[in-house]
């Protein structure tokens, strides 16, 4: 059996795996196929919200100019931020991890204990779960980008209040700049309306095509909301579908 016969099967396994785990019936096959992004993006159109027959269409792009030469650079030039009262209570930092070149990146609300202990997003059980999402569409950390409007812990996990989402979104907006991913996924409530400035529910905004700074949005729920309410992960499944779908037909 040829090595790259085997790491379909096994990389087939593992999406199944991964869907049995978020309880789906159904399943995407097509292997996947990554491809390199230009730093050239091109100027694609786009309405917001974006309507669901839209999706598949061109879109315009405002292509966001980075002001670091890198993400690394921007990591250090933040890292030991004071700007909001976050600052002095965080144990760790956390920038976010993943491919500095990623075509999608996943955004959430904030760091959590685990997060502020390690200084790496999306650790523990909701971090696991989120590898099983990103395996069920076949994809890994490595492929993605994964970060959070905070880069600091709101102490006791209490949600994030709009003027420290304000002072740091800026960090975050530079993220995608230098990223330039293709398309971006909010995890949760809050995030979502941070960055969309709404107040309406997760129920309302999940399971259709944003827009933020330029790059096509899909929200869906946080991974611990699904440790929570696993009845949420059907849904969660027909909007990792549509992301799925909408990163293949750029293809
Ligand atoms: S949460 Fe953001 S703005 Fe507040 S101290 Fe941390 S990095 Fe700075």
């Amino acid at each position: 059996m040829s090595k790259n016969y085997v790491s379909t099967l096994e990389l087939l396994r593992r999406a199944m795996a991964a869907q049995i785990e978020l309880g789906l019936g159904e399943m995407i096959i097509q292997p996947r196929q990554r491809q390199v992004l230009q730093p050239t993006l091109v100027e694609e159109v786009s309405a917001f919200p974006m309507k669901q027959d839209d999706i598949f269409g061109p879109i315009a792009r405002k292509v966001l100019e980075p002001q670091y030469e890198s993400l690394e650079a921007h990591r250090q030039a933040i890292c030991n931020c004071q700007a909001c009262p976050l600052g002095a209570t965080r144990t760790k930092f956390v920038y976010g991890a993943g491919n500095p070149k990623a075509d999608i990146m996943f955004i959430g609300e904030a760091p959590g204990f685990n997060e502020d202990q390690t200084g790496e997003p999306f650790v523990g059980r909701a971090g696991e779960l989120l590898d099983k999402i990103l395996a069920a569409i076949q994809f890994s950390r490595s492929d993605v980008f994964i970060a959070n409007i905070l880069k600091c812990r709101p102490p006791n996990n209490r949600d994030p209040q709009p003027d420290e989402m304000e002072k740091c979104l800026p960090y975050l907006i530079e993220q995608i700049a230098s990223i330039q991913p293709k398309l971006i996924c909010s995890l949760g409530r809050i995030a979502a309306q941070a960055l969309l400035k709404t107040s309406k529910p997760l129920g309302k905004l999940r399971g259709q095509w944003h827009e933020f700074s330029g790059v096509p949005m899909m929200v869906t729920y946080h991974p611990a909301a699904l440790l929570r309410f696993p009845g949420y992960k059907r849904d969660t499944w027909t909007d990792m579908q549509q992301l799925k779908a909408r990163y293949d037909a750029l293809k």
